[in-house]
């Protein structure tokens, strides 16, 4: 059994991972601006927490997965920056943590990677060798399986920042610095400074709701208002042109989308889908386009996987 975590900006999500089930689940608010070392402890305790319930110790458990929103080096399992997000995280050998703290082996990796193992070994990608995977919400995430193998590159960031590549050469200097980043265009985070710089803001609904979010969109596109149908448009391309470059790029037998606005993947696959069959030069489309299958799970599958690949020879 696997004690498996999933990092995330809003909640943390935990569960006890067995052959590719979570058979425990439970989740902590993320309180995402206090100390790493503060979270990691808090995730200690309520794995523990979880095994006393259920009827287990720490001696029914093999090792630890964690799925972290950050850059990470999976072999000095350390992350690489921190994003405003978890202080302190890159002070921290999270394999020396987990061996002082809980007197097991630890695996490490940046979370849509996780989710991406965990779609490829029991969901969506099921028995694909090549997968493209993004999310889209707060920002736009990439991670590629290609050849059956996780793809890492020279400094363990191939594709997890695809979001922030340029796709509007002439546009505005970003949160990232880059300038005319997909992310910056459509996500989130920049949705309510976009909807207030449109000049059909004034007059639309969108001026008197308390949130601007993907959800309100979606909504008050639907009922005709003129400002969440421009943004919804806008989005729409974004999402399709990372996917097509993205595409370009790994070239995948399967397009794997997740996050938050895929609660309308009625509207998005569809219009993702015909872009590439508009757009793609020279190429026929025979790429499955599909939505992630196993929500908040992915990840910590994932992660088992992942710890039993790296320590299969090693296993206590
Ligand atoms: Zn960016």
């Amino acid at each position: 059994m696997i004690l498996a975590a999933d990092f995330g900006g809003t909640t943390i999500k935990l569960g006890l991972v067995q052959n590719g089930c979570v058979s425990v689940r439970s989740q902590l608010d993320a309180c995402a601006d206090k100390e790493m070392s503060e979270r990691l402890e808090a995730v200690a305790c309520e794995w523990e927490s979880l095994l006393k319930k259920n009827g287990f110790t720490l001696q029914d458990c093999t090792g630890v997965a964690l799925s972290l929103p950050f850059l990470t080096d999976q072999k000095r399992s350390r992350v690489l920056g921190e994003f405003g997000k978890f202080p302190g995280a890159t002070k921290i050998d999270f394999a020396a943590w987990s061996h002082a703290r809980l007197g097991l082996r630890a695996e490490l990796e940046n979370d849509l990677r996780m989710a991406l193992l965990g779609e490829w070994t029991t969901g969506a990608a099921h028995g694909k060798s090549d997968v493209l995977m993004l999310a889209l919400g707060t920002g736009i995430g990439c991670a590629v399986i290609s050849g059956g193998q996780l793809l890492r590159g020279a400094h363990n960031w191939a594709a997890t920042i695809f979001g922030h590549s340029t796709i509007d050469y002439e546009g505005v200097s970003g949160r990232c610095g880059n300038f005319g980043c997909a992310e910056d265009l459509a996500s989130t985070a920049t949705l309510a400074t976009l909807a207030q710089a449109r000049p059909e803001f004034a007059g639309s609904k969108l001026a008197r709701v308390e949130k601007i979010n993907y959800a309100t969109i979606f909504a008050l596109a639907s009922e005709g208002d003129d400002c969440s149908q421009v943004l919804l448009e806008q989005s729409l391309k974004v999402w399709a042109t990372v996917v097509q470059n993205a595409v370009l790029a790994y070239d995948p037998e399967m397009v794997v989308l997740g996050g938050g606005v895929l609660r309308s993947r009625d509207i998005i696959l569809p219009a993702i889908e015909k872009h590439l069959r508009q757009h793609m030069p020279g190429l026929p489309l025979q790429i499955q386009i599909v939505a992630a299958s196993l929500g908040d799970d992915a990840a910590l599958i994932g992660g088992e996987w992942l710890f039993k690949q790296s320590h299969e020879n090693q296993s206590q």
